[in-house]
């Protein structure tokens, strides 16, 4: 279908925002026999093209599941890393790792993994491929949105070129600061945390033996996550001002600094990637719903990367919706209707707020040099590598399968 054949026809579903959120949103309300337009401000040829920046996922059992289930796992297995154990190590004003530190190993939770890194770039296209075959998806590239609005039981969209577009329900999954849910006058709480991370890809000498470590430094926490092959993907937080400076220096002089953070935990490093830098705040939409239109992924909450959930909260935010939508569109019921919506809205509200707190307190805990604090620390790490019922309820809380768990992330059919 082509956009000017579109004008004269109503679709079900229109998602603003085509990336890893908003492509599996479409995917999984198409694979149900939903007519999706998903609407991409990117051009066709910046999704596809294979530039790098060095972003990297950890994806908790939830997400592997619903990958499986839409078969993408499959084709990005080669491409994956397991992660079996996990180092957090906290550091004092020498920028050092100390010795206080916390194990966990896939033998506490009795997994065989406990979870998987992908590199953006395999995810994204293995998505794409996907979202072009699809027969019940209109993927609309280098598109921008100009208006919604909802006239009567539909949302009519207006795009940059004239296009007008209706369905019966629209979602934002345009990230963050999210366009759509600024145009539906949603209005969101969070703030600025004047922290910034540096992320890329480096090669090491040694093996990472499918180990992911987090030093928690006084400025942020350096996360090193082990990709296939020796490399790692590491996500180095600090200061905004001193990210900005870190991220001027040329690759030879970005490695010395590198290398002396590292600690020498991988021996001798070399830079795979370039290196980009993001700079974080915490942002919740004060609502996840309003007339014939949902927000879910960054657009919906912006969090903190030090937990590496940000995506996993996302995805589970496509799984529990689409399970509301294809239920109800079984039932005969309106999918944009509040009533529906509403469904959606009190499923996600409690595990959004948890988690997003979650990230926020633990980066104001670690990322600080208070004696008090630093003791507290160590404590507690002490507490929990002592207590495998506290490991394990950890580790099931960071996979996204305690509470209501939507069926996708249980990988089973809706
Ligand atoms: C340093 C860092 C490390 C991270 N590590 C992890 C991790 O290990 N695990 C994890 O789970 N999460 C992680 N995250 C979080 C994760 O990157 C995000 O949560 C996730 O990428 C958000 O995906 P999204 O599709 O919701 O939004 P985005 O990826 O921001 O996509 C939004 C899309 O909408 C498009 N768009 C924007 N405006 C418009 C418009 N007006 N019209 C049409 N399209 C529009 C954009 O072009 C974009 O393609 C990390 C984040 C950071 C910053």
């Amino acid at each position: 279908m082509n956009s000017r054949k579109m004008t004269q026809e109503k679709t079900n579903v229109i998602i603003f925002g085509g990336e890893i959120v908003g492509s599996l949103l479409a995917l999984i309300l198409a694979e149900n026999g939903m007519r999706v337009v998903l609407i991409e401000k990117k051009s066709l040829e910046d999704l596809s093209s294979d530039y790098y920046d060095g972003r990297s996922y950890a994806l908790n059992a939830g997400t592997k599941n619903l990958l499986s289930f839409l078969d993408i796992w499959d084709e990005i297995r080669e491409k994956v890393q397991t992660v079996s154990k996990v180092l957090l190590q906290q550091g004092l004003e020498t920028s050092r790792p100390q010795p206080l530190e916390l194990k966990l190993s896939n033998y506490d939770i009795g997994t065989s993994s406990i979870f998987h890194m992908v590199e953006d770039r395999f995810l994204k296209n293995v998505i794409l491929k996907k979202i072009k075959k699809s027969t019940n998806i209109t993927h609309l590239t280098s598109k921008i949105v100009k208006s919604q609005r909802v006239k009567g039981s539909l949302i009519e969209i207006t795009l940059n070129d004239g296009f007008i577009l209706k369905s019966e329900i629209a979602i934002g999954a345009d990230g963050f600061p999210s366009r759509s849910a600024t145009r539906a006058k949603v209005r969101s709480s969070g703030w600025n945390y004047n922290q910034s991370s540096i992320v890329g890809v480096v090669r090491h000498e040694n093996n990472h033996e499918n180990q992911a470590i987090q030093f928690f430094l006084p400025a942020g926490p350096l996360a090193i996550l082990p990709l296939t092959g020796n490399r790692s993907c590491y996500v180095w937080t600090m200061d905004t001002k001193e990210a900005k400076l870190l991220n001027k220096l040329d690759g030879e002089q970005f490695l010395e600094k590198l290398t002396e953070v590292f600690n020498n935990f991988r021996g001798k490093l070399t830079l795979d990637t370039p290196k980009s830098i993001f700079p974080l705040s915490l942002a919740m939409a004060r609502s996840l719903v309003k007339e014939r239109f949902a927000l879910v992924g960054d657009s919906a909450h912006n969090i903190h990367p030090i937990a590496g959930q940000g995506l996993n909260l996302g995805i589970r935010d496509v799984a529990c919706l689409s399970e509301v939508l294809i239920l109800a569109s079984r039932n005969g019921e309106d999918i944009g209707g509040a009533v529906v919506l509403d469904r959606y809205s009190k499923w996600r509200h409690s595990d959004i707020l948890a988690l997003s707190l979650f990230t926020d307190v633990t980066n104001k805990i670690f990322s600080n040099d208070n004696a008090i604090l630093q003791i507290s620390r160590g404590l507690a790490f002490n507490l929990i590598n002592r207590s495998p019922i506290i490991k394990k309820y950890l580790m099931k809380e960071a996979s996204g399968s305690i509470g209501d768990v939507p069926k996708l992330l249980e990988g089973k059919e809706i």
